[in-house]
């Protein structure tokens, strides 16, 4: 039987989305070849391409209004250079709510002046900095919706007349927001989208061109948006499943349907840690993340009895990040309800045991 799931990234897919992507493997589109094996350029794989862009742009709201979306390659921590080079002019102010906002604040700087307008460093990351204000003349503004290692997530984003760019790589496609406000969005694959090796990025095109450097041919968004996303050879399997992954939340009925189920997981999990004396959530209540729930034992002591039993319920992937320790439960798109529920009752068994 398939283990439960919550690994923070790679992390769970659909099963039926596995099913599809290993018999493409084989033969794909019943041609009687791999989709491994043919040509990028060829029409089935162009094809492949522009429906997953144009499923990323539907999800989100966003077609025809002046957005393009593609997948490249680098990871969402090559975008934290990307972004810079393409956008960043003279200065521009940046949120640092984790690791990997840092990450972003220190390509930045390569760049211009780089403004921390809030921080949450100062206790680990445990809170969404709030009331500080971004100044009219900055490039943009950066932000990271989902603080994957700590567990924090933006509710709400700040009201600016400046180009907003997020990195939304841990919980996009998850959660109703007014995509609009934001005129960049990336988004590493590897957690409500598909498997490792892509990067989504949804772009505003009337934001670019606008900085006097040259840019390397392979770092400039408009070359990739010229090129439809195909100014190399893309990655042929990550972007084939992220589009079988994002037809199988179109099919669902979309983000509304999946930020329900996503609120009950949460709900569930958030609700035991609270109720049950032998567990504690380690950020602050208001800024807990629906996607990355993460909490410690209150006595160190049941770390190996509370070990065994996730192991012994088939639960997989719940240590938490190498920096911080403790536990973290990531509960991505393709992670049922019934997961959140077999890791609850594992946290009420052990209640029932001391
Ligand atoms: N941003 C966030 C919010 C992340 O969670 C991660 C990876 N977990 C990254 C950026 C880095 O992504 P990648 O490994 O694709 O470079």
């Amino acid at each position: 039987m398939k283990k439960h799931n919550f690994s923070a990234g790679p992390c769970i897919l659909p099963e039926d989305v596995l099913k599809k992507a290993s018999e493409a493997v084989l033969n794909f589109n019943g041609d009687n070849l791999s989709l491994l094996e043919i040509s990028h350029r060829s029409k089935p794989f162009v094809d492949v391409m522009e429906k997953a862009r144009s499923l990323a742009l539907e999800l989100l709201g966003l077609e025809n209004k002046g957005y393009k979306a593609l997948f490249l390659q680098g990871g969402a921590s090559l975008e934290f250079l990307m972004v810079a080079y393409n956008l960043l002019q003279k200065k521009a102010a940046y949120l640092n709510t984790g690791t990997w906002a840092d990450n972003a604040i220190k390509e930045a700087k390569a760049f211009g002046e780089v403004l921390v307008v809030g921080s949450s460093k100062d206790k680990g990351f445990n809170y969404i900095p709030k009331g500080y204000s971004i100044p009219e003349d900055v490039d943009y503004f950066h932000c990271t919706s989902n603080n994957t290692i700590v567990g924090t997530q933006m509710k709400t984003f700040p009201k600016t007349n400046v180009s907003l760019v997020c990195d939304m790589s841990s919980d996009i496609f998850s959660r109703q927001l007014d995509f609009e406000k934001f005129d960049l969005i990336y988004a590493g694959a590897q957690k409500n989208m598909g498997p490792a090796g892509t990067t989504l990025i949804i772009v505003k095109e009337e934001i670019l061109g606008k900085v006097e450097r040259h840019i390397p041919t392979m770092l400039d968004y408009q070359v990739h948006i010229d090129k439809d996303s195909m100014a190399n050879t893309p990655s042929v399997f990550a972007v084939y499943v992220s589009m079988l992954t994002l037809q199988w939340l179109k099919d669902l009925g979309g983000i509304p349907f999946i930020e329900e189920v996503n609120n009950k997981k949460a709900a569930l999990l958030y609700t035991e840690i609270d109720r049950n004396s032998l567990f504690k959530g380690v950020v602050a209540k208001e800024d807990r993340s629906t996607m990355n729930a993460t909490f410690v034992l209150t006595d160190e002591n049941l770390t190996a009895t509370f070990d065994k039993m996730c192991k012994q319920a088939g639960i997989n992937g719940i240590d938490g990040h190498r920096s911080v320790g403790g536990y973290r439960a990531s509960m991505y798109n393709a992670l049922p309800l019934y997961s959140v529920q077999v890791l609850v009752d594992v946290m009420q068994e052990l209640e029932r045991t001391i």
